[in-house]
């Protein structure tokens, strides 16, 4: 069965000796080929996790977070960070990398911290990693100004420098925590103008109307010619802001050309600590984002550290809770489907290597599901995973109830 077509049918899919996609169409002849059957399952194109920590990753058992907020999760992993070496990230990072690879996930970017504990060590881990998992996974690294160095912006501008040098594919970093953030902001912007590179940042994670700078990131993408080419990560306040506010925000944003990324895990994990009852999802405003013709990615964020403490790698589970989390409805499986693969595949710039189409990288989700929505809602106990028209993951689930 192939996806992308008006409905699904069987196909078959040809892949080249290059591992991308030769032909598509109904009863192909096999020639010399070698054939893999798939007897009806379902052939997606691989999910792309668009945001995700891997320096930071699997840190959970090494510290705590008492307060299970934004910023005890910020000052654990500051305490930790300088004893952390580049090999220790890359082994934890790796076991992460895999288990995302085995769950279907093809592609990853990962916002890298930049912070005066670590300077860009995790730069170099993650660019270390890259090289490592090309044969699984499409890795990309975000130059990620966190933490301390979000207030220290000659150091910052530095560190971005040679972010940039060793091969980052997109600028990042976190406005908010900055003593000056609209200042912050700029030498973000200023950095990708300089560089070429895309934004990816983390906006808004915060419940705080007063403190939003989605005007500014409007303004500032406009100013700087950066329509499709910004992204805003969280954006948490604008479930803070009344309706009437919150819907002239989206229009600002979506006539700047800003896409969004929500994060239902750790959303979910740190907003709202403070209510005294009803604490609220900590979710953007998904559905009016959705509704605007924004382009609304999900993602995972963390997986298993201080800021999220649990975490498998699947992506269809981050679906599942951007379902629960955004108040999305029984007809949106399809449209969460598309948060964790072809939306995301167009904001990271995979452009025609994504997608089951003639001259894309063959790099596929098989799965034992009748339909999209199935998967989405159920999962699949059997997923094979193909990268560049090779099987690097293969699990089959065999029934252990045996028949008289
Ligand atoms: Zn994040």
């Amino acid at each position: 069965m192939c996806y992308g077509a008006a409905s699904l049918e069987m196909l078959d899919i040809k892949i080249g000796s290059d591992g991308r996609i030769a032909e598509i169409g109904p009863s192909l002849p096999a020639g010399d080929a070698e054939l893999l059957s798939l007897n009806g399952q379902l052939v997606l194109p691989g999910l792309v996790d668009m945001h995700q920590h891997l320096d930071k990753s699997r840190t959970r058992a090494l510290l705590d977070n008492p307060s299970g907020t934004l910023m005890g999760a910020s000052a654990a992993y500051r305490a930790l960070a300088p004893s952390i070496t580049k090999e220790q990230m890359i082994a934890r990072a790796r076991r992460t990398v895999e288990a995302c690879s085995a769950r279907g996930t093809v592609a990853i970017r990962s916002h890298t911290n930049i912070d005066p504990q670590t300077g860009v060590r995790g730069v170099e881990a993650m660019v270390e990693l890259r090289a490592q998992c090309a044969a699984f996974m499409h890795i990309q690294i975000v130059g990620h100004i966190t933490s301390g160095a979000t207030s220290m912006l000659p150091e910052s501008d530095a560190w971005l420098r040679q972010a940039i040098d060793l091969g980052i594919d997109a600028i990042g970093g976190v406005p908010a925590f900055s003593s000056e953030p609209v200042a912050l902001l700029k030498l973000l912007f200023d950095s990708a103008e300089r560089s070429g590179l895309p934004l990816d940042m983390h906006i808004d994670e915060h419940l705080d109307p007063a403190k939003a700078m989605f005007s500014e990131i409007a303004r500032m993408t406009r100013a700087y010619g950066m329509a499709g080419r910004v992204v805003a990560g969280h954006s948490s306040a604008l479930s803070a802001m009344p309706s009437d506010e919150a819907q002239r925000t989206i229009e600002e944003l979506r006539e700047a050309g800003v896409g969004i990324v929500t994060l239902p895990a750790a959303n979910l994990f740190l907003q709202g600590r403070d209510a005294d009852r009803l604490p609220p999802r900590g979710l953007t405003r998904v559905k009016e984002l959705l509704a605007a013709g924004i382009p609304v990615a999900a993602a995972s964020d963390n997986i298993q550290d201080p800021f999220v403490p649990t975490g498998s790698g699947d992506l269809l589970e981050i679906a599942r809770w951007t379902v629960l989390g955004g108040l999305l409805g029984m007809s949106d499986l399809r449209q969460v489907f598309e948060m964790v693969s072809a939306v995301p595949a167009q904001m990271i710039g995979l452009g025609a290597d994504w997608g089951i189409r003639p001259g894309a990288r063959a790099d596929l989700l098989i799965a034992r599901a009748e339909t999209i929505e199935d998967l989405v809602a159920g999962g699949a106990p059997e997923r094979t995973v193909m990268v560049e028209g090779r099987v690097v993951s293969s699990t089959t689930t065999q029934s252990h109830l045996s028949t008289p």
